[in-house]
């Protein structure tokens, strides 16, 4: 028999969140309840009139061949977003409409790694970057943990660059960040993010910058795009995708904004050779979805704040969970080293499946989280209340030392 597999670690890494999936269905499979906490899968549906767009434009015909890089139109009321809401100016030829955030991140890494190159990840981070970056033919990463400091204070942003200073290296071609953060809901401040800068600038590196989660801020918090920062704009990369923040998961829709020298390589190269773009009826919808009414932008956002409050006062009288605040997106990352009395975490997370609240390993999300999980938002509010009334009786009940 041929080799099955080219010889790739990326291709034979598994996934915790399918793991816990196929748990979860079992167990739904055998008549028991589950509350799913595991999956960022909004529960709303896309607005009305972004589906009428897509039915509009296939009637009228947008059903040829795609520029690569994007419908002009849709380009065009991007560059007026960027301008807008994130203070980034470009030029439609610096505007990349992608598969969702995931395919723009994969392109991203393509372009930016090579063999021997490595990306510093600011952790915890988004589960699929170890696989994205894996995709690129000999690139590495290594883990820089900083969300929870910040977002529980205990980091500043002279600390944040020293520490970033301090983990850059001869193969460093640049940092991935993620605000506001999966898993923890970090927002990064213009201070700390002028911090990082202040780093990829002294040192030459790149910036991915993944802001999936632009539009989901709790509190009063403020986004911040660092590519709208000073120097920055010409060494970072922006990733952005209309999965979230619209209810729009299934579209695969998003974009990547890069500085002009990246124009030869983003769309005619890995635009064109990975999907030879997006169906132009999508980007219609895609346009009515940002340049039209964003009010249920704000019903989702304030969901999720609602059910973080829910969460947060759910597990407030017990004690073997913690809860780091979130600020943003639509996760909480909770530490549960006193529940795990020593335990390996999946076995807390198959105990908790058993009770049937359904969660996530923080080993996803980075090699030093393995007494944290997380717990989604995107979920039905009722599950919410109900897998921390649970958890709570649950911990009165055994009565961790
Ligand atoms: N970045 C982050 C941090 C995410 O959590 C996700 C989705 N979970 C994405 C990017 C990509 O989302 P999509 O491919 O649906 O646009």
């Amino acid at each position: 028999m041929p080799r099955l597999l080219a010889d790739r670690p990326v291709l034979t890494m598994t996934s915790e969140l399918g793991k816990v999936m196929a748990a979860a269905r079992a167990r739904e499979q055998a008549g028991k309840r589950v509350f799913h906490l595991e999956r960022g899968e909004p529960d709303f549906d896309t607005p009305p009139h972004v589906v009428e767009a897509l039915a509009a434009a296939a009637r009228a015909g947008e059903t040829h061949y795609p520029d690569q890089r994007g419908t002009l139109s849709l380009r065009m009321a991007l560059l007026e977003k960027l301008g807008r809401g994130n203070g980034i100016g470009c030029e439609p030829d610096d505007v990349v409409i992608t598969h969702g955030g995931t395919h723009g991140l994969f392109l991203v890494f393509q372009a930016l790694l090579g063999p021997g190159d490595e990306v510093l990840v600011l952790s915890p981070h988004w589960m699929a970057i170890p696989k994205l970056v894996g995709f690129a033919a000999g690139a590495g990463y290594r883990t820089v943990p900083v969300y929870l400091d910040l977002l529980e204070g205990r980091l500043d942003a002279a600390g944040l660059a020293a520490r970033l200073r301090a983990a850059v290296g001869p193969q460093t071609r640049g940092f991935y960040l993620n605000t506001p953060n999966n898993p923890t809901g970090a927002v990064l401040s213009a201070e700390q993010l002028a911090a990082i800068a202040e780093v990829a600038i002294e040192r030459d590196l790149w910036v991915v910058s993944d802001e999936a989660y632009e539009h989901l801020l709790f509190d009063g918090a403020r986004h911040v795009s660092i590519a709208s920062l000073p120097g920055m704009a010409e060494r970072t990369v922006s990733v952005y995708t209309l999965s979230k923040s619209y209810a729009m998961t299934g579209w695969r829709l998003g974009y990547v904004v890069s500085p002009p020298a990246l124009r030869p390589v983003m769309g005619p190269l890995l635009a064109f050779y990975t999907t030879h773009g997006v169906f132009p009826a999508s980007q219609a919808a895609a346009r009515a979805a940002v340049t039209g009414p964003q009010d249920a932008v704000e019903t989702m956002r304030s969901a999720y704040q609602e059910r973080r409050d829910l969460l947060l006062a759910g597990l407030e009288s017990q004690s073997a969970i913690r809860v780091a605040r979130p600020r943003g997106a639509f996760y909480a990352f909770a530490d549960v080293s006193v529940a795990l009395q020593g335990r390996d975490i999946w076995s807390l997370v198959d105990e908790w499946l058993s009770l049937g609240v359904a969660v996530l390993p923080g080993t996803a999300f980075g090699p030093e989280y393995g007494s944290w999980v997380r717990m989604s938002l995107a979920t039905r509010r009722e599950d919410v209340t109900a897998a921390a009334v649970v958890l709570r009786q649950h911990y009165a009940a055994t009565r961790v030392s």
